[in-house]
């Protein structure tokens, strides 16, 4: 088992429904456990052409995990169960009922066309870094350092949506 970080994020539909759902099929997924989730931050979404208020705002959370699957086998995975709340990809950075993003894995590097690994806009993302955060402390990104170094992490990008943790062991 290695750990992973996991970014969850849904601008569509019963967005907070669709969070918790996804972590629920997450950790049911036999090789993959869930040990922490954060709170839920809620952001503006960004487009390719910038920040869009007028588009459905983003809620977001970042997951820890224990994974005995390769970052090359979980990625699927978390595309299934996009698939399985209903994302449709018709454009990039379109609005989306659930995007899943490994964020890290065990701080390997990957450079393929499917993966790349870190995340590569993690470091810039405060509906990432935010929550991530919450749930570790003394998190770095490989490349980056520390995450409660980056700017982001201080950023007024984010705002609490719900406090509680999305999910905690039932
Ligand atoms: P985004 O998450 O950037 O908004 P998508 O969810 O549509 O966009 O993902 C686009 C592609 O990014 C996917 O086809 C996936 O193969 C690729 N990808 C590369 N690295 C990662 C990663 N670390 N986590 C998730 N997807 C990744
Ligand atoms: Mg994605």
């Amino acid at each position: 088992m290695l750990p992973a970080v996991i970014a969850l994020g849904s601008n569509l539909g019963d967005r907070e429904e669709n969070l918790r759902a996804a972590v629920r099929d997450i950790d049911a997924l036999a090789d993959v456990t869930v040990t922490a989730a954060s709170a839920i931050v809620q952001s503006h979404a960004v487009k390719t052409t910038g920040t869009d208020a007028e588009a459905p705002a983003y809620l977001n959370a970042v997951m820890l995990v224990q994974s005995a699957l390769d970052p090359e086998d979980l990625l699927p995975e978390l595309n299934r169960i996009e698939a399985d709340h209903g994302r449709v990809r018709v454009e990039r950075w379109g609005d989306r009922t659930l995007d899943l993003d490994i964020i890290d894995f065990a701080g390997l590097l990957r450079e393929t066309v499917d993966l790349t690994l870190p995340h590569p806009l993690a470091a810039k993302r405060a509906f990432v870094i935010v929550p991530w955060l919450q749930v570790d402390p003394d998190a770095e990104i490989r490349g980056h350092g520390r995450i409660d170094s980056l700017t982001v992490a201080f950023s007024d990008e984010v705002w609490l949506f719900e406090a509680a943790p999305l999910w905690t062991r039932p």
